[in-house]
């Protein structure tokens, strides 16, 4: 049965983009302004490495080296989190899918769940580099830390830390995966009309503005 009974108008939301693009960010103001979850792969990859699970165990190899987990085990993790009944007025996807098989396997999970609006957050590569030098994010809840956040974490009190994968030469190889895996799936969504462009090279305030006007305009070209 699918998890979306019809009781509210899904919003199933895909946040597209490089790492350091401000997907986490946007995901996390989205999924508290609209009451729906934030799911990001990235963040329950890393709590089973944390915790050692044998998820953890099988994902943390690629994850260190800036490489992609296979598409399988990541169909499954979504499929499985997309049950949940939290889901059922939708979602914010961040970080999955990052292939496009993973694409065309999501597209057979959200069949029948209402529409899939996808959201391209656009930033230059040179910004990227040095944002994803100086991102911390909280050793407790994973969040990413905002700006003005320097020494604690603002939503637990988590000590901020640097993420494993951002130093520079594995951030570089990330940057490649994304352009050679990720980015076509811009040619995938592009075409639908519920797929938007962000410009993320913005104070994360107006990104967000930007990104609720993009929800706004997209919900009037489709059926909610
Ligand atoms: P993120 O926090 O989204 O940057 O993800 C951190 C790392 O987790 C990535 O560099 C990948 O190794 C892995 N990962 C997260 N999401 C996916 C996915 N959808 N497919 C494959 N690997 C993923």
């Amino acid at each position: 049965m699918s998890a979306h009974d019809g009781a509210c108008p899904a919003l199933n939301v895909i946040m597209l983009g490089p790492p350091g693009a401000g997907k986490g960010t946007q995901a996390e103001r989205l999924a508290r302004a609209r009451g729906i979850p934030k799911i990001s792969t990235g963040d329950i990859l890393r709590d089973a490495v944390q915790t050692g699970t044998k998820l953890g165990v099988l994902a943390r190899k690629a994850m260190e080296a800036g490489n992609l987990v296979g598409d399988d085990l990541m169909i499954g993790i979504v499929e499985e989190r997309l049950v949940r009944t939290d889901t059922r007025c939708g979602f914010v996807l961040d970080g999955f899918p990052r292939t496009v098989v993973q694409a065309i396997e999501l597209d057979r999970i959200v069949d029948g769940r209402g529409p899939l609006l996808v959201l391209q957050i656009v930033v230059p590569e040179d910004v990227l580099v040095r944002r994803l030098a100086t991102r911390r994010i909280c050793s407790k809840c994973g969040v990413n830390a905002e700006p003005d956040h320097t020494d604690a974490c603002g939503k637990c009190g988590g000590a901020l830390v640097t993420r494993v994968d951002d130093s520079l030469d594995i951030v570089r190889e990330r940057l490649k995966v994304y352009l050679r895996q990720t980015e076509p799936l811009v040619d995938y969504y592009s075409p639908r009309s519920s797929f938007r462009s962000i410009d993320g090279n913005q104070v994360p305030d107006i990104v967000t503005g930007a990104v609720a006007e993009a929800l706004e305009t997209v919900s009037r070209k489709v059926v909610l």
